[in-house]
């Protein structure tokens, strides 16, 4: 079984995280015990190929930044638990010069659109059996609801029709969203939803850059990008439908579990693609799918809450779809294979988005389908120090560097009353102290890393200019 490790000179991967392939050789070894505790498959399970991505490191599990070809089974856990987790980006008609003086009352107005109350997405349960059953195609089928407020205002032709070959992974088609009965019928009629438009915590965001430099000309061209063009980023999942999908996927795996083989010690399940286990291997990938076509909504309400803000302060414009990018995500093959994708990012002929960190650049790159590295790369810079390692940096460098790069989280440091509850208030530091530029490697390395490994070439680098943090 070959195992790729697609990072060039620039970005040694820490000796540490190489202990991780570990985990995944027992997984390798766990699905041949599975192939002879079944005697008559068709096709015997086995791991095909690996790839680790420059940002390969520890996780629950299989290791984030791990690809992973599977023939014969289906691994859960080799995907990330925030299922379809992604990024997004669109680049809008707006120029940074037109944007700079409107950028006060921007940061007021998306608070308020992310954290107080006036989101707003009113969605029928027609809008979100059609979400999670058929993706965005299922939710704009329903159409835009009359009188609506909110994000929906910003809903464009180009949303509705010409994504094709903008969207990595368009509709997960679901035979049904059983599992998510619930959140359908909540509210009843059409109800302001209480999740679709959160930003989920953690590294997720929804941050406003600038082309600041073009590196490919024509690529960029072709992509709508020229200098100075103000850029929509979006980074989130499926929040809590993922986690849910996933808990399913574990029961079921260890439902169909044979008996004569040993639970393996990395915890991992995969699950044999044979007869005797279809039913729960079906219901697992139908909360899946609904699960991906979530993410894809959700991501979707993000860049339209960033419009809604941009458009209250700066104007009308228009913004035009680049590329919707998933890294948590199973690609099954007709021919039996499955590639898993956890914490790494498409990188065919097709856009590939590496942000840095909250505070410095990011980059959009174009793929080379490097069919060594799986036709992947890395889905962001990765960090340099461990989450929960101790953070760097004194609470005023912090709230300086939060004032200067404009960063909008829920809770509103510079309100009196918050700012007396000090318990709360050194939380919330300690975990933004975790996602400062300095916790991150630099973008630039990471970029030339995957050039070096011949994976992806850079087309342009971003400025940010305003961070929307979970
Ligand atoms: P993950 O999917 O691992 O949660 O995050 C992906 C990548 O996003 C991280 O490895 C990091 O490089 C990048 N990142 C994290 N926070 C931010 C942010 O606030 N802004 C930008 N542009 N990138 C970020
Ligand atoms: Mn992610
Ligand atoms: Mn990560």
């Amino acid at each position: 079984m070959p195992v790729e490790i697609c990072a060039g000179p620039g970005v040694p991967i820490e000796t540490a995280a190489v202990d991780e392939l570990l985990t995944v050789l027992e997984t390798a070894s766990t699905l041949r015990d599975l192939a002879r505790a079944t005697p008559g498959l068709e096709v015997e399970p086995r791991l095909d190929r690996v790839v680790c991505t420059p940002d390969f490191h520890k996780g629950a599990g299989i290791p984030i930044g791990t690809v992973l070809r599977t023939i014969g089974a289906v691994v859960p856990q080799a995907v990330g638990n925030d299922i379809n987790c992604g990024m997004r980006v669109e680049v809008t008609s707006l120029t940074v010069d037109r944007l700079r003086p409107h950028l006060d009352a921007l940061e007021g107005r998306l608070r308020h659109l992310f954290f107080e109350g006036g989101r707003r997405i009113g969605l029928t349960s027609a809008h979100r059996e059609g979400l999670l059953r058929f993706g965005l195609p299922g939710l704009l089928a329903e159409g835009v609801p009359a009188g609506a407020d909110g994000a929906w205002r910003q809903v464009g032709p180009d949303d509705t029709t010409g994504t094709e070959g903008r969207v990595h992974a368009a509709g997960y088609p679901a035979a049904s969203a059983d599992a998510f009965r619930d959140w359908i019928t909540s509210g009843g009629g059409t109800s302001y939803d209480s999740i679709i438009g959160s930003v989920g915590g953690g590294n997720n965001f929804a941050e406003l850059q600038y082309v600041s430099q073009v590196h490919d000309g024509s690529a960029a061209y072709a992509w709508g990008l020229a200098p100075g063009r103000v850029v929509l980023m979006v980074h989130s999942g499926s929040l809590t439908l993922g986690h849910q999908a996933n808990a399913t996927g574990r029961d079921q795996a260890r439902a169909a579990w044979p008996r004569t083989v040993p639970m393996p010690s990395n915890r991992i399940l995969p699950m044999v693609l044979d007869e005797r286990s279809a039913a729960g291997r079906d219901r697992y990938l139908t909360a899946f799918d609904n699960a991906a076509n979530f993410a894809l909504g959700n991501r979707f309400f993000l860049a339209m809450m960033l419009r809604t803000g941009l458009a209250d302060v700066a104007g009308e414009h228009s913004s035009r779809l680049v590329y919707d990018s998933p890294h948590n995500l199973m690609w099954p093959d007709a021919d039996g294979s499955v590639l898993h994708r956890k914490g790494a990012t498409p990188a065919g002929d097709e856009p590939v988005i590496v942000p840095g960190s909250m505070g410095a650049a990011s980059y959009l790159l174009r793929g080379l389908g490097s069919a060594r590295a799986l036709s992947s790369a890395c889905h962001g810079a990765g960090r340099s120090i461990p989450r929960g390692a101790t953070a760097r940096g004194s609470d005023a460098e912090l709230d300086a560097f939060l004032r200067d790069f404009r960063v909008v989280t829920p809770l509103n440091h510079r309100d009196p009353v918050v700012a007396g509850r000090r318990n709360v208030i050194a939380a919330w530091r300690r975990d933004l102290k975790q996602e400062a530029p300095w916790a991150y490697k630099e973008v630039g390395p990471v970029v030339d890393s995957l050039r070096g490994a011949g994976v992806a070439q850079p087309v342009a680098e971003l400025r940010p200019l305003l961070t929307v943090k979970g």
